[in-house]
C-alpha cells in the first residue's frame, strides 16, 4: 500500500547524470592523460534518496569491481550500512573520528578521513590492533574551520600521521567554504592554499598520493579544483547548485507528490490553520494535502510557496505536523487530484532550488529533508 504522500526515486536519472558528469569531465582528457575520478555523495541516506539504492544503481553503471567509482558518506555507521547491503565500491568516510568507535572502519573495509592528530593516532591504534595496514584520506582545513588539519600548520601537525606504520595516506583533500558564491575571493584563496599545502607535503617526504577538492559547484566553476577525483552530490541528483552556465545537463531525481483528500470553502474574513496562519480576503476555496511538517514541508512555506495541481499553481497558506493547506480558489480541483510539492505537472515544474529559495536556505537541505514517513519508489528495474 502506497500513502498518498510518496517520493518517485529515479534512478534512470541517477545513473543518467553520473554518466553525464563522467562524460563532462572526460573532456579535461585533452590536456591530462586522465579524467578525474568520480566520488560519488550519498551521506545522509544519500540527500534522502536512500542509499543503499543509489549505492546500486551507481555500482550497476561503473561495472567490474565497482570500477572508478568511489562512495562517500559522512560517518562510519552510514559505510556500515552500505556494506552490510552488499556494496563494495570503496567507501570514504567524511567525518570526523575522534569520539567513534573505530573497529567498524576495518571490519567492514571503510577509508577513513584523518582530519588531526587525535584521529591519526586512534586510527593507527585500531589498525595495530588488527594487525592492519589501513588507507586513509587526509583532510586539509583551508578555509572551512572545521575539519582538516590546518593548512599554515602542516608542518607541525602532520608528522604524527605520517610516521603511524599502519596508516598509508591514499589521498589528501580539502573542501570550498564558498564555491556556491561566485564572487568570494575566498574560493580562489582556498585553491592556492590547498596548492601549498600539497607541496608542503610533497616536501616532507609524502608522494604517490592523489588529491580531490571539488564538490558540485566548484567542479562546474573551476577546472583547476578537478585535481584527480571531485566529489559531486547535489548534481548526482539532477539539482544545478547554482544558476550557473554549464554545457552540463543533468534531470532531477527526486519528486515529492501527494493527492488532495479534501476541498472547502472558506467565507470571507475565516482564517485557515493554527494561530490563523491564513485569513480569507475573499470567499476562496481551499484543498488539504496529507503531508506537513513532519514530513519534511517547512512551516515557512504558508504564505510564500506553491504546489502544482492539475498543472497549475495553487499557493500553500498553511502547514500543519501531518497536512498542507492550499489556495485553489482560481483552479478547479477535487478530491484525489493529484499534487505536485517537488517535480514537473503539465508545463510546469518546481525544482529543489525555487522550494529552497522561498524559505532561503540551499537545495541540499530541501532534499535532506524527504520525510522517513515518505514511501520512496523507486523504478522496478533497479530491484
Ligand atoms: C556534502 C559534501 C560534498 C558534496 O557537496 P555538493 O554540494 O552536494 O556537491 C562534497 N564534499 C564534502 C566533503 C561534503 O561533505
Amino acid at each position: 500500500m502506497v500513502r498518498p504522500t510518496h517520493a518517485h526515486i529515479d534512478l534512470h536519472s541517477l545513473t543518467f547524470n553520473y554518466r553525464r558528469i563522467r562524460e563532462y569531465l572526460g573532456a579535461r582528457a585533452e590536456a591530462s592523460p586522465t579524467a578525474p575520478r568520480i566520488i560519488a555523495v550519498i551521506k545522509a541516506n544519500a540527500y534522502g534518496h536512500g542509499a543503499v539504492r543509489v549505492a546500486r544503481a551507481l555500482e550497476s553503471v561503473e561495472t567490474g569491481p565497482a570500477g572508478g567509482l568511489m562512495l562517500a558518506c559522512a560517518d562510519i555507521e552510514e559505510g556500515i550500512q552500505l556494506r552490510e547491503a552488499g556494496v563494495c565500491a570503496p567507501i570514504l568516510v567524511f567525518g570526523a573520528l575522534s569520539v567513534s568507535n573505530l573497529d567498524g572502519v576495518i571490519v567492514h573495509g571503510l577509508t577513513p578521513t584523518v582530519s588531526s592528530p587525535e584521529a591519526a593516532r586512534a586510527l593507527q591504534a585500531t589498525a595495530a590492533r588488527h594487525g592492519q595496514q589501513l588507507h586513509v584520506h587526509l583532510k586539509v582545513d583551508t578555509g572551512m574551520n572545521r575539519f582538516g588539519f590546518r593548512y599554515d600548520n602542516i608542518r607541525r601537525t602532520v608528522p604524527v600521521a605520517l610516521e603511524d606504520r599502519n596508516l598509508i595516506i591514499d589521498a589528501v583533500y580539502t573542501q570550498f567554504a564558498t564555491a556556491e558564491n561566485i564572487d568570494h575571493p575566498l574560493f580562489d584563496l582556498q585553491r592556492q592554499r590547498f596548492e601549498i599545502a600539497l607541496e608542503t607535503l610533497r616536501g616532507m617526504g609524502l608522494d604517490e598520493f592523489t588529491s580531490h577538492a571539488a564538490n558540485s559547484s566548484a567542479l562546474l566553476r573551476d577546472r583547476r579544483t578537478w585535481y584527480d577525483a571531485v566529489r559531486p552530490g547535489l548534481l548526482l541528483y539532477g539539482v544545478m547548485p547554482t544558476p550557473i552556465d554549464t554545457a552540463l545537463s543533468v534531470r532531477p531525481v527526486l519528486s515529492l507528490r501527494s493527492r488532495i483528500v479534501a476541498v472547502k470553502g472558506m467565507r470571507v474574513g475565516e482564517t485557515a490553520g493554527y494561530a490563523t496562519q491564513f485569513s480569507a480576503g475573499r470567499a476562496s476555496r481551499v484543498a488539504v494535502i496529507p503531508a506537513g511538517y513532519a514530513d519534511g514541508l517547512d512551516l515557512r512555506l504558508a504564505g510564500t510557496a506553491s504546489v502544482l495541481v492539475r498543472g497549475q499553481r495553487a499557493s500553500i497558506v498553511a502547514v500543519s505536523m501531518d497536512s498542507t493547506t492550499v489556495d485553489v480558489s482560481d483552479v478547479d480541483v477535487s478530491p484525489g487530484d493529484d499534487v505536485v510539492v517537488i517535480g514537473s505537472q503539465g508545463d510546469d515544474r518546481i525544482d529543489a532550488c525555487e522550494v529552497a529559495r522561498w524559505i532561503g536556505t540551499v537545495p541540499h537541505e530541501i532534499l535532506c529533508r524527504t520525510g522517513t514517513r515518505i514511501e520512496r519508489i523507486y523504478n522496478s528495474e533497479f530491484l
